[in-house]
């Protein structure tokens, strides 16, 4: 069910067992080929699909649309929200969906640099509530030993505006892609232990902001970007999220 096509009665009707899902996303530059609003796009693809694929079993929150992007600010077009703003939005969200009695919550983050607040969000809210259920999760992360199967690009291939973003843009909006603008990631290498993607975590973390980490705003390959792979992906991501919405279902209060 999504939340805001409810009424306010039918909403109140809802078994309060069921998952609350808050897409977490970000409005930030993604290259010169991939529209501002990239992470949200993914974000609500993923949950709608997946709403679609359990019938309604779970309820779907408005997407937070800005993020975490401070890392992207020198690149025009992006909004950034400060970490302990973004806190507050979020914390705020769910105190008033516990007003209303659900008490199982899906955390479902597009976007990198929402991971380590979403963190300290996932612990001060199992802490202040300890009744609830939390989970914080991020696409990538989660679907990660499945979409190893898929990626064609090796360490470095995926990351921001690359080969799986761009597919899934592909897929869900075309019309937003410009093909002819799409370049290799100008990923500028520092350290072995600083390097990584989104399915190789580095050692460490090492700060850069994206201008310095990449200059062309792209970090991986979106040359193998395809929509039948973006296709692959959303499977594999709903596959797994389907996993955590059950497991979630099936804790009684
Ligand atoms: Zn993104």
């Amino acid at each position: 069910m999504i939340w805001d096509t409810l009424t306010s009665g039918q909403l109140a009707q809802v078994d309060k067992n069921i998952p609350v899902l808050l897409p977490l996303a970000a409005t930030e530059q993604h290259g010169p080929h991939l529209p501002i609003a990239t992470d949200r796009l993914i974000g609500e693809h993923f949950a709608k699909m997946l709403n679609m694929e359990i019938n309604d079993s779970i309820l779907i929150l408005p997407a937070v649309s800005i993020g975490c992007s401070d890392h992207h600010i020198e690149f025009p077009g992006t909004l950034s929200l400060k970490h302990t703003t973004f806190l507050t939005v979020v914390k705020d969200i769910i105190a008033s969906v516990f007003h209303h009695g659900f008490y199982k919550i899906i955390l479902f983050n597009s976007h990198g640099g929402n991971q380590g607040i979403g963190q300290v969000i996932l612990e001060q809210l199992g802490n202040e509530y300890p009744k609830a259920h939390f989970v914080t999760v991020t696409w990538w992360v989660l679907a990660r030993e499945s979409l190893e199967k898929i990626t064609e690009t090796g360490v470095g291939g995926t990351g921001h505006a690359c080969e799986f973003e761009t597919s899934l843009i592909q897929l869900i909006a075309p019309e937003l892609v410009h093909t002819g603008l799409i370049q290799k990631g100008a990923n500028a290498p520092t350290f072995t232990w600083a390097e990584g993607d989104m399915l190789h975590g580095a050692k460490a973390s090492y700060y850069r902001n994206m201008k310095t980490m990449t200059s062309n705003g792209i970090f991986g390959n979106p040359f193998a970007a395809s929509a039948e792979k973006g296709k692959r992906i959303t499977t594999c991501v709903i596959d797994s999220l389907k996993q955590v919405v059950s497991d979630l279902t099936s804790i009684q209060k």
